[in-house]
């Protein structure tokens, strides 16, 4: 399987490159050439599968050529190995057919861990074969850093740095990353924002010679592999739904667009699916471009759901790429419009086009709470505000009682007490057994400045399993 670039002008990768890889050379993103496409009667024949073996599957054919199948089937067999619930992915009926597909039974209690078990897995696989080392510099608000510490965590090629604001991530989630100990592993408290840490990842993408050498991996959702992980799921909720005879709908809390874009890549590889809902918060860039075709970039709020927080929607551009024909000079184009501070709208065909499978809705905090209060009076489940979010959208925007509605669950509520006590339902939230003693275990992290020099001679000081570079 071949990769190429959004924007056209970058080098066409294989699997293995894509995944070392950050942005593609020329700005943008990259995606597979061909999308490979199943019939109705390959789909019908997984049902019933273990989740891993439905992962390879489902994946493998875009890591042909680079990495062997009885060597990926290996791999799927460990990430998977490691979630809580023997299901996986188990799917919890709300109401006539609208259910929740929780995929928050992976170590650090979110989605993200379905991608980042599997990233790291894949990393070591492919550097232990060229005999290389990487460093990871990443931000996070709060999921991204806990998931991607335990995904690397046994990684013996890699070293990575999580950035997160000092004082300004919740407790369980900084301990979540912080109780995880490895030379390999390193949290960073920084004397700033989370833009601040954003800022410092990007500026070390773009000037890398602090690092003597030695490959800079993304492990935001920008990295193809995290994309496609992310596409099993969908197979594997429509085949205990009836699916592929059957059609489904899918609710997806969205922020950066990179869970719902595996959503539409699933439906492009033959899985039936009726209806796509963006669902996001008071940050909604994405569903001011669905509802009205404006792509405009806001000031950013604080939510309950703050791993929906964001400005600027990254893997969007993958949708708009497909939009434009795969015309790369024609997004390298709009993309500089939007750079330059300008919004933009799509010709109306396109956008038309588009939304025949996308509806979107934004909810804000009182809306949030609100479904948080109102789902647990009528079923007794308690969800997480994103899932709240996914929940309150799937109910304004379905087109059909008949076909199954399934809403991503995309953390436990347990992450996010503000919005559970704020909706007042009145239950004791639990941490998991795997995580009963964290607010015991040991914390380790340095804090440091709101500097980019001081950031850069820590990483180059410990990159190399805790020595110098
Ligand atoms: C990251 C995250 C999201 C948003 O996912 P995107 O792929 O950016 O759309 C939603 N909910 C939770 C709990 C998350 O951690």
């Amino acid at each position: 399987m071949r990769y190429i670039s959004t924007r056209g002008q970058a080098p066409a990768l294989n699997f293995e490159d894509v995944l070392l890889a950050g942005l593609a050379t020329d700005g943008g993103l990259y995606v597979p050439e061909n999308l490979p496409r199943f019939t109705q009667e390959e789909i019908a024949s997984w049902a019933g599968l273990p989740y891993h073996e439905l992962a390879f599957r489902v994946m493998r054919p875009f890591v042909t050529g680079s990495i062997p199948d009885a060597d990926f089937k290996k791999i799927l067999e460990e990430t998977y190995g490691v979630f809580s619930h023997s299901a996986i992915a188990p799917l919890r009926q709300l109401n006539g057919n609208e259910w929740v597909l929780e995929l928050f039974h992976g170590p650090t209690l979110a989605f993200k861990d379905f991608a980042l078990q599997l990233l790291g897995r894949l990393l070591d696989y492919v550097l232990e074969k060229r005999g290389e080392r990487v460093v990871i510099i990443g931000a996070t608000s709060g999921d991204t850093g806990s998931a991607a510490i335990e995904g690397c965590k046994h990684c013996e090629n890699v070293d990575i740095f999580i950035l997160h604001p000092h004082n300004r991530v919740s407790e369980v989630q900084r301990r979540q990353m912080t109780t995880i100990f490895g030379e390999n592993i390193h949290n960073i408290a920084i004397e700033g924002n989370f833009d601040d840490c954003q800022e410092m990842v990007k500026a070390s993408f773009a000037d890398q010679s602090f690092l003597k050498g030695t490959r800079l991996v993304a492990v935001n959702s920008i990295n193809w592999a995290r994309i496609m992980a992310q596409i099993v799921y969908y197979f594997h909720a429509a085949l205990q739904l009836g699916g592929p005879a059957r059609s489904v709908s899918f609710s997806v809390p969205t922020g950066n667009f990179g869970d719902i874009f595996a959503g539409y890549l699933a439906r492009n590889m033959g899985l039936p699916i009726n209806q796509l809902i963006v669902a996001t918060n008071r940050n909604d860039i994405l569903h001011r471009f669905m509802s009205g075709n404006q792509y405009v970039k806001e000031t950013l709020h604080a939510t309950l759901s703050p791993s929906m927080d964001i400005m600027v929607s990254s893997n969007f551009e993958r949708l708009l790429f497909d939009m434009h024909g795969r015309n790369g000079a024609a997004l390298a184009g709009l993309m500089d419009t939007f750079k330059q501070g300008g919004g933009f709208s799509v010709e109306q065909e396109r956008w038309t086009e588009t939304r025949k499978l996308f509806d979107s809705l934004a909810v804000d905090d009182a809306q949030t709470c609100e479904t948080i209060a109102e789902v647990y009076a009528q079923t007794g489940e308690l969800l997480d505000p994103h899932t709240a979010i996914g929940v309150k959208a799937a109910r304004e925007c379905r087109r059909s009682l008949d076909i199954p509605m399934v809403i991503l669950g995309t953390a436990h509520p347990v992450k996010f007490p503000e919005a559970v006590e704020k909706a007042g339902v009145g239950k004791a939230l639990e941490l998991p057994p795997h995580l009963t003693d964290l607010f015991e275990r040991e914390e380790r992290c340095t804090v440091l400045a709101n500097d980019l020099k001081a950031v850069q001679a820590f990483v180059s000081q410990h990159g190399n399993r805790g020595k110098p570079l």
